[in-house]
């Protein structure tokens, strides 16, 4: 099983649901945790979902 295009979450803004393909770039919080940003296709912006 691969959950690669599993939802990245949630828009901040609009609580629409983010497709995996919509993913600009992966980050370290150097916590052990991974965030995304992603482009919302509603809101038309970069935003960090939730
Ligand atoms: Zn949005």
């Amino acid at each position: 099983m691969t959950d690669s295009s599993a939802p990245l979450g949630q828009c901040p803004s609009c609580d629409r649901e983010i497709p995996a393909a919509w993913k600009i770039i992966e980050y370290d919080h150097g916590d052990g945790n991974t965030g995304v940003f992603a482009e919302c296709p509603d809101c038309d912006a970069v935003v960090k979902p939730r």
